[in-house]
C-alpha cells in the first residue's frame, strides 16, 4: 500500500494532483490515525480545528484501505461536495479504482408510482395553475432524467407543494409489490449504493434508513467495512430523532387523503369506509386546533393541563380504531387499500403507546412531548439517552468507526462526546488549527453588559456593537442564540443605522434562502447579516467580506425544552451534575461552531465579539474561552478600533 507520507508530502501525490493543496503536518498525523483505526477495526473520534483538512485526512487512507466504505455528512451540500469535488480529487491523485455511489433520502427521488396517481386524479388536491405547471415539468422530467433526483430539475422550486405528491414515503411506497418497482428511481439508487465501494449519505439518511435498516438497505451495514461521519457534533441530536418515536397529524391527513383516493379507484361501494375517512380527517384537524400557538414544544404534564387535548386525542385514537377496521375489510381490493390499512394500523398502535401512563409503559427511558406547527400537531417519544442504543449497533459485526468534526471537545475533552454516544472503548484524538490564531484574530468580551436576562439586553448589546461595526466597515455576521433576538437586535440595529445615518446593507435571515443570502453577502462586501442558527454552521466566507462575528449570548439550549430538561432531570437524578456534564458541554460545541466561521484560511483576520458578560464574570466562563482558538482576548473598544486599523491599513 502507498506510503501516506508520499501522498501528504508538499511534493507528494495530493499535493501534484490538487491544485493549491497545501501539506500541512497535522492533516498527516490525522490520517495515520485513521488508516490505523481502519486496520484495526478501531473506534476513533478525531476533533481536527478549522484548516487542518481533514476531509482529505479520512478519504486518502479509507480509498487506500479498500473495502467498503460509507461516509455520512452533516448535509446534503456537503454530500454533493463530498461525491462531485473531494473524492474524484482524491481518487484520481491516488489512482485507485474505487466505484463511488451518492445515496440520498427516498424524498429526493421522484416516484413513478405517486407521480402517475397524481396524473390520473382527476379530484387533484394541487388545483391552482403553477402545480400543474410543475406536474407536467415533472412528468417530462422523469421521463429523460437518468437518476430521478429532485435536484435536477431547477425549474420547479425545492419546496413547491407538488413535490410531496410525486415522491414517496416510507409509509406509502409498495416496494416490491409495486406496479413501478423495475423502474423505480430509489430502488435503483440503492442497488447503486449496495453495489460501490464508497457510498456517501447524510446523518439523516444514516439513521432512518441504513441503521435502522429499512427493507431497500439491509445489506449495506452489514457489508460495510469502514463506517465515517463527518461533522460528527450533529449526531446525537440526530440520533435522538431517529431513535424516537413520532406521528404528526399531517401524517393522519396524508392518510386520509391517499384513504380517499385509494377508496375512490377500488371500494366506491363502500359507504363506511368513506364516512369513516371523513370522521378521522375531521378528529385529526380538531387535536391540532386544541392549541393555539405555534411553533412551541410542550413537555406531556404541560400539554395535559389544556382541557381539549386529551378528549381531542382519545377521539382521534377513536375514529382512527374505526378506519383501520374497515380499511382491514378491504385491504384485499388493492395494493394501495392494503398500503393505507397497514399505515393505519402502525400509527395507531404508535398513538395508543404514546397515551399510555408511565406506569402502564415500559418505556420509561423516553420523554414524552407535543410540538405544534403552523399546520400540525406531533406526538413525540424520545429518548432520555442514545447511548446505549447506538453502542448496541456499534458492536453488531467488527468494522471501524470514525467520528470527526471541528468541534467535539470540550478544552480537548471528550467525556461529554463519549459518554453521550455510548462510545466509551474509543481512542480520542485531537489536532489544532494550523492558523496563527493569535496574530490573526481578537476576543473582544465588552465590559458593562448586563445579564443576557435583563430586559435591556439587547438594547445593550446592540449598543455595544454600533462602534465595533463601524470599525470593521460592516463585514459582519451577527449570529443570535434565538429567532427572537435576530429580530430585536434587526430592528434596534436598522433605527440606530437611520439615526445615525449609517449605510451599511443589512441583510436579515429568512430574507431568501441561505445560499442566496450568501452571495449576496459576498457580492455587497460591506453588508451585516443578521442571521440565528441557520448561520451557525457550515457556511464558509473566506476573505475581507467577512471580518467580524458577533454572538448575542452564550449558546445554551433553553432550559424549558421538553427533551433538555428531562435529560437535566435525570441526569441530576442519577447525582450528576447536568449544568457541567450536559449543559455546558453543548454550550461550548455551539459557540465554538459559531465562533468557527469567522477564520477560514491562513490570510483571514478578524474579531470574535462575544456579548455575555459570562464568559468573564461566572467560573466556568474560563473554561469556555480555553475552548475557543487561542485568540488575543479584550475587554477594551480601542483594541478593537486598533485591530481594525492595522486590518485596513
Ligand atoms: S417502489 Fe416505492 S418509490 Fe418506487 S415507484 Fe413504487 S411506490 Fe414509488
Amino acid at each position: 500500500m502507498l506510503e501516506l507520507k508520499s501522498v501528504f508530502a508538499a511534493d507528494g501525490l495530493l499535493s501534484r494532483h490538487i491544485p493549491g493543496y497545501r501539506a500541512r503536518d497535522q492533516q498527516l498525523e490525522m490520517a495515520q490515525a485513521i488508516a490505523d483505526t481502519i486496520e484495526r477495526n478501531g473506534l476513533l473520534v478525531a476533533e481536527a480545528g478549522t484548516g487542518t483538512g481533514k476531509t482529505f485526512a479520512y478519504l486518502a487512507p479509507a480509498l487506500l484501505a479498500g473495502g467498503k466504505v460509507i461516509i455520512s455528512t452533516g448535509t446534503k451540500t456537503l454530500q454533493d461536495q463530498l461525491f462531485n469535488r473531494d473524492i474524484p480529487s482524491v481518487r484520481n491523485a491516488l489512482n485507485v479504482p474505487v466505484t463511488v455511489a451518492l445515496l440520498k433520502g427516498r424524498v429526493n427521488y421522484i416516484c413513478h408510482y405517486h407521480l402517475e396517481k397524481s396524473l390520473q386524479d382527476n379530484h387533484m388536491h394541487f388545483v391552482n395553475r403553477e402545480e400543474i405547471k410543475y406536474l407536467q415539468l415533472i412528468e417530462r422530467y422523469a421521463l429523460r432524467s437518468k437518476d430521478g433526483d429532485k435536484s435536477g430539475l431547477s425549474t420547479v422550486p425545492e419546496n413547491a407543494a407538488i413535490w410531496h405528491h410525486v415522491t414517496s414515503t416510507r409509509e406509502n411506497c409498495l416496494g416490491s409489490e409495486c406496479p413501478s418497482y423495475k423502474k423505480c428511481f430509489l430502488m435503483e439508487a440503492r442497488k447503486n449504493a449496495l453495489a460501490s465501494d464508497v457510498v456517501v449519505v447524510n446523518h439523516h439518511l444514516f439513521f432512518a434508513d441504513v441503521m435502522l435498516r429499512d427493507e431497500g438497505l439491509t445489506e449495506l451495514l452489514p457489508a460495510c467495512n469502514t463506517v465515517i461521519f463527518d461533522e460528527a457534533h450533529q449526531l446525537p441530536q440526530t440520533a435522538s430523532l431517529f431513535f424516537g418515536e413520532s406521528v404528526s397529524t399531517g401524517q393522519l391527513l396524508d392518510l386520509t387523503q391517499d384513504s380517499q383516493v385509494e377508496a375512490l379507484n377500488s371500494a366506491r361501494d363502500c359507504v363506511a369506509l368513506t364516512d369513516a375517512i371523513a370522521s378521522l380527517e375531521k378528529a385529526t384537524k380538531d387535536l391540532r386546533l386544541t392549541v393555539d400557538d405555534e411553533n412551541v414544544r410542550y413537555a406531556l404534564p404541560v400539554i395535559e393541563k389544556n382541557k381539549a387535548f386529551r378528549p381531542a386525542l382519545n377521539q382521534l385514537v377513536e375514529k382512527l380504531s374505526e378506519l383501520e377496521s374497515i380499511l382491514e375489510t378491504q385491504a384485499e381490493r388493492s395494493e394501495g387499500l392494503e398500503n393505507c390499512w397497514r399505515r393505519a394500523n402502525s400509527h395507531l398502535l404508535l398513538i395508543k403507546r404514546w397515551c399510555l401512563t408511565d406506569q402502564e409503559s415500559e418505556n420509561i427511558d423516553y420523554v414524552r412531548w407535543v410540538e405544534v406547527y403552523s399546520r400540525v400537531l406531533q406526538l413525540n417519544a424520545t429518548p432520555l439517552s442514545i447511548a446505549e442504543i447506538f453502542s448496541r449497533q456499534l458492536d453488531a459485526s467488527p468494522r471501524a468507526w470514525i467520528f470527526t468534526s471541528a468541534t467535539l471537545s470540550v478544552k480537548q475533552n471528550f467525556d461529554h462526546y463519549l459518554h453521550e454516544m455510548g462510545l466509551g472503548a474509543a481512542q480520542s484524538l485531537c489536532w489544532d488549527s494550523p492558523f496563527n490564531y493569535s496574530e490573526q484574530a481578537l476576543l473582544y468580551v465588552p465590559a458593562g453588559l448586563p445579564e443576557p436576562h435583563h430586559r435591556d439586553y439587547i438594547e445593550q448589546v446592540v449598543k455595544a456593537a454600533l462602534p465595533v461595526l463601524k470599525a470593521s466597515r460592516g463585514r459582519a455576521f451577527f449570529l443570535c442564540t434565538s429567532l427572537r433576538a435576530m429580530q430585536q437586535v434587526h430592528d434596534q440595529l436598522t433605527a440606530a443605522f437611520v439615526a445615525e445615518n449609517i449605510t451599511f446593507p443589512v441583510l436579515l435571515q429568512g430574507e431568501g434562502s441561505r445560499s442566496h443570502m450568501l452571495k449576496r453577502f459576498r457580492e455587497l462586501e460591506n453588508a451585516i447579516l443578521i442571521g440565528s442558527h441557520s448561520f451557525w454552521e457550515g457556511i464558509d466566507v473566506r476573505g475581507e467580506a467577512l471580518s467580524l462575528v458577533i454572538i448575542d449570548k452564550l449558546p445554551f439550549a433553553p432550559p424549558d425544552d421538553p427533551v433538555l430538561s428531562a435529560r437535566i432531570e435525570k441526569i441530576n437524578r442519577e447525582g450528576g451534575n447536568a449544568f457541567m456534564e450536559y449543559q455546558l458541554p453543548h454550550a461550548v460545541i455551539s459557540l465554538k461552531q459559531g465562533a468557527g466561521r469567522l477564520i477560514r484560511d491562513e490570510n483571514d483576520r478578524g474579531v470574535l465579539m462575544i456579548c455575555d458578560p459570562r464568559l468573564t464574570t461566572k467560573s466556568y466562563g474560563r473554561k469556555i474561552w480555553q475552548s475557543l482558538p487561542p485568540m488575543k482576548r479584550t475587554q477594551q473598544l480601542a483594541d478593537v478600533e486598533a485591530f481594525f486599523l492595522r486590518k485596513i491599513g
